[in-house]
């Protein structure tokens, strides 16, 4: 079977992955929060987690890996959005879950196994509070319920820091109902006009990091293999999740991935710097959702990645000529497989790509892009948009070549062969075939003469 080794945040090791289950490999991602459009940053670790999932389903079989993502749907800024729109937040939820699920399918992502949404898990999680409640770990003030955070004596472990730290660092907010200004909201109160549901301790809406403990709970169990997510999200939020969890007395994540963040053009992505975009607004313009991944899959997950117009160019420019190349009938090679085992190493699974297209390894070459959700059976539409002639001028240039071949006169093949090249097109032939490539200075009125 295949060796993987990944590098677990909580004991900063790469380590041999073995499951608790191999029968069924469980992996928590903390999903979106649906107000908006997803921005490129966001898409990172859905790619990132994406590439864990197909590897895991092709190492241990795809009925064999659970993989949840959730959709936290009440949350503030949902509830400003919808206040400022005059719709409701279901409506917001739905559209922008949709919104989510289609631009991340853009970028070749598979679904996850579930995609529990907050709302349908309250009950769930007031369990959970009772049970922290009951335990002394958390406790009641003024319609609140907060997690007593000095209770659990391995917070920050994750991030490496002390609660001493944490409080210096000033990320906490004080308020006069807490027992420490490190305590956070397990449960809050709503008013008449916020979304809230009945609980024990009066009408409210949960925090945000009890979801993430009580799904991960019902969907994958007390213990599970693996938890991701960005490393913007390893204090507070995943600190949040261990201290809730362990203190229900569950083992929780045994192994722990953080991807690093994006950049756009080596400044980090702000709409303050006019940098800002979206998933959405890339596609728009035009960029496939091909090219992002392979711009994101050709830097390895923990280091920062920077999002540039020339690796954009370079991107697309690589694709388009593998497209061409392809060909059925491979199998992926062990070389992506093993690539991937190491810690998620996409930059080494592309460089094997790379050598398929040297060695003119047309179903290597497929095998490799599907392996890596670069593509699905066929050649993306864009990647042949404007070169129908070329597809029809190599398959004229191959049937002149076999009937060459029984007259040995190839004198029309020399012809096409110099005319194409004139038009500045690369001819490639090989005994599978021909293969046609704009190269520099490609110019289709010059193929008008050929047809
Ligand atoms: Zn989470």
């Amino acid at each position: 079977m295949t060796k993987i080794t990944l590098y677990n945040t909580a004991n900063r090791q790469k380590e041999p992955f073995q499951p608790i289950d191999p029968d069924n490999v469980r992996m928590y991602v903390c999903g979106p929060t649906v107000y908006d459009r997803a921005h490129l940053g966001n898409a990172r670790p859905v790619v990132v987690f994406d590439m864990l999932f197909r590897l895991l389903r092709h190492v241990y079989g795809a009925d064999h890996v659970t993989y949840v993502r959730n959709f936290t749907d009440v949350d503030d800024k949902i509830n400003a959005r919808a206040a400022e729109s005059g719709r409701s937040i279901r409506q917001i939820t739905d559209e922008t879950s949709q919104w989510y699920l289609d631009d991340m399918a853009a970028l070749g992502t598979l679904e996850p196994t579930h995609m529990p949404r907050a709302t349908e898990w309250i009950a769930q999680m007031v369990a959970m509070i009772e049970g922290l409640i009951a335990r002394g770990h958390a406790y009641e003030t003024e319609g609140h319920v907060l997690f007593r955070v000095r209770s659990y004596k391995n917070y920050g472990a994750l991030s490496g820091r002390s609660v001493d730290d944490m409080i210096a660092g000033a990320r906490v907010e004080v308020a006069p109902y807490k027992e420490d200004p490190m305590d956070f909201v397990l449960w809050k109160p709503s008013n008449a006009e916020t979304p809230g549901w009945d609980s024990p301790w009066g009408r409210g809406r949960p925090g945000w990091h009890i979801e993430c403990s009580a799904m991960s709970y019902e969907l994958l169990g007390e213990t599970f293999d693996i938890h991701g997510g960005g490393n913007d999200l390893q204090f507070p939020h995943h600190e949040n999740e261990i201290a809730q969890s362990r203190c229900m007395g569950h083992g929780f994540a045994r192994v722990w991935l953080h991807n690093e963040m994006l950049q756009v053009e080596g400044k980090k992505m702000s709409k303050s710097l006019g940098n800002f975009f979206t998933v959405r607004d890339l596609l728009d313009r035009g960029v496939p959702g091909e090219v992002i991944r392979f711009v994101f899959l050709s830097t390895h997950y923990r280091k920062p990645m920077d999002w540039t117009e020339k690796k954009r160019e370079e991107g697309e420019a690589t694709l388009r000529k593998w497209y061409r190349m392809v060909k059925d009938g491979g199998t992926v090679s062990e070389d992506i497989i093993s690539a991937l085992g190491d810690d998620l190493n996409t930059h080494g699974a592309l460089a094997v790509l790379h050598r398929a297209a040297s060695d003119e390894d047309g179903a290597g070459l497929k095998s490799g892009l599907q392996f890596l959700g670069l593509m699905g059976d066929t050649v993306p539409a864009w990647a042949i948009e404007g070169h129908d002639d070329l597809a029809d001028l190599a398959r004229l240039l191959e049937n002149t070549r076999t009937a060459a071949m029984k007259t040995k006169d190839f004198s029309e093949v020399d012809r096409l062969k110099a005319a194409l090249a004139a038009a500045g097109v690369e001819v490639r032939m090989s005994k599978s075939g021909v293969d046609l490539l704009p190269a520099e200075g490609f110019d289709p009125t010059k193929l008008e003469a050929l047809k």
